[in-house]
């Protein structure tokens, strides 16, 4: 009997301790960092490490807190569900802040700026915005030159919430007033780099995607360019998000985030990566 009674104990605090350990999720002591590794400078894998902008800032954070970081490569578009869930601690990832998502998460000070640009193919007929729009006199653009143009982009990012809307509004497609899509002209990849070639092999007329990341994709492949002048689509700052009830984190990353910039290490880590034109 009593050794029932020990068993029926020894299993209760078995339970207990692994229902704890499961409700608190993770270590204390690691920093899990959710990105998708697709995005240079930002974070890309070089051999079987994680590099970029971001990995280096959140390196640096993460000794800060005295924590370990730990970096999870999703898609792009769960980074902010697994964080709201709590299967992250953050967010980076080149990630803009936007209100839809601040109605998520919460953003970090910003470390960084990104301007949506738009790729196109050498030799294509798009040249500038005056090929994609037609424009009113205020400057604002009311219709397509081509109803037939097609856009490419990473899936869930800005580059398509910015395509994915009324042209009106800057987007390439026709969106009804109660939102319903009539006509989609964009194209969703679940990288940019799929993008890049699908532009390449003639699926799309163009891509929009953040200008760094497109300056490494213009870099790495031929043929391809970015739309120069003032063809600037939107210019965004980047965060790192945090679940709305984790402040105490948000605070601690904002703290090393000031401490980072003072000290010069996000200039260096950014420069590193970026060179100056
Ligand atoms: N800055 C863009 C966004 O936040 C793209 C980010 C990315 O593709 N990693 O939507």
């Amino acid at each position: 009997m009593k050794k029932i009674i020990s068993f029926a104990i020894a299993a209760v605090m078995l339970f207990t301790l692994c229902f704890t350990v499961a409700s608190c999720n993770k270590d204390d002591n690691v920093l899990v960092m959710a990105t998708n590794a697709a995005f240079p400078p930002y974070e890309y894998v070089e051999g079987d490490k994680f590099v970029g902008i971001d990995v280096e800032i959140a390196t640096a954070i993460a000794e800060k807190l005295g924590m370990e970081l730990q970096i999870e490569d999703v898609e792009f578009g769960s980074i902010i569900g697994g964080v709201v869930e709590g299967k992250y601690d953050m967010g980076m990832a080149g990630m803009t802040v936007t209100e839809e998502r601040k109605k998520s998460v919460n953003f970090s000070d910003t470390y960084a700026t990104g301007i949506q640009v738009i790729i196109v193919k050498d030799g294509s007929s798009i040249t500038s915005l005056d090929d994609i729009f037609e424009f009113n006199s205020d400057g604002d653009p009311v219709a397509l030159k081509n109803p037939d143009v097609k856009v490419g982009v990473q899936q869930d990012t800005t580059g398509d919430i910015y395509s994915s809307s009324d042209v009106t509004g800057w987007g390439l497609c026709d969106v009804k007033e109660d939102g319903t899509v009539t006509k989609d002209r964009v194209v969703r990849y679940k990288t940019g780099a799929e993008a890049v070639e699908a532009l390449k092999t003639d699926k799309v007329d163009m891509v929009i995607i953040d200008n760094e990341p497109a300056k490494s994709f213009v870099a790495a492949n031929e043929g391809i360019h970015i739309l120069e002048g003032e063809n600037e689509y939107a210019i965004e700052d980047y965060a790192i998000c945090v679940a709305k009830e984790n402040t105490e984190l948000l605070e601690k990353i904002n703290k090393a985030l000031k401490e980072l910039k003072e000290d010069g290490t996000i200039d260096k880590i950014v420069g590193k990566y970026i060179k100056a034109n």
